[in-house]
């Protein structure tokens, strides 16, 4: 899950950032409504927390920028109080929900965790396509009672296949989500990360493989 922060005040942008990242989240954070707005249009992110003051550009404006180019993300406004004019107006540009500062840690991630849940997903901890799961909690693949562990790349891509079973993701999509689009990691990076997806797959003895689609990307395949 990869969520962007729009906040000026670099200390609460930092703090936001934090616990986020202690929650498993990958996370980006920018200063201004240009930034934000540039960042938002990319439309990699599961959500954004968005403040409505900032430099450059106003949260709500670049709400609305995004929502008239289809970019649906799921927002989440940062309001300096509980200012009833500013809910208004946030809802009316296509806000999903508020947090009204100063929060606590609970409500900020309830609020996160409701905007980033699929419709109709059940709360679990675990994921699971054809015969293996991927916890959440342990970085783990399973299959019947045998376990192996992976590295937190590893399950980042492994959870990216399976949150989207019927669709090829691309080498530049992973590198997007799970690295940030400014990174310099390099296509055979991914590659190495597949081939140790596909030896764990086999030694826990899954029938699952990750198909490749020479140019296009990797998709899981249910190999029974
Ligand atoms: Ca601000």
């Amino acid at each position: 899950m990869k969520i962007l922060v729009v906040e000026d005040e670099i200390a609460l942008a930092e703090a936001l950032s934090e616990i986020l990242k202690r929650n498993k989240y990958i996370v980006d954070a920018v200063h201004d409504g240009e930034d934000g707005l540039e960042y938002a249009l990319t439309d990699i992110y599961d959500c954004i927390l968005l403040d409505i003051m900032l430099p450059k550009m106003n949260g709500l404006d670049v709400l609305r920028i995004l929502r008239k180019k289809k970019i649906s993300t799921p927002v989440l406004l940062l309001t300096a109080k509980s200012d009833i004019e500013d809910k208004i107006n946030g809802l009316d540009s296509g806000a999903d929900d508020f947090l009204t500062k100063p929060f606590v840690t609970g409500e900020l991630l309830a609020r996160v965790r409701a905007l980033t849940r699929r419709k109709g997903e059940v709360i679990t901890d675990e994921f699971t396509f054809g015969d293996v799961a991927l916890n959440k909690s342990t970085f783990s693949l399973s299959r019947e009672g045998q376990f192996v562990k992976l590295s937190l790349k590893e399950y980042q891509i492994m959870e990216m296949l399976i949150a989207n079973p019927k669709q090829l993701i691309s080498k530049e999509r992973f590198i997007e989500k799970i690295w940030g689009y400014e990174s310099d990691v390099e296509y055979n990076n991914i590659e190495v990360y597949i081939s140790f997806l596909r030896k764990k797959l086999k030694v826990i003895g899954s029938n699952v493989t990750i198909k490749t689609a020479r140019g296009i990307g990797y998709c899981l395949e249910n190999g029974e």
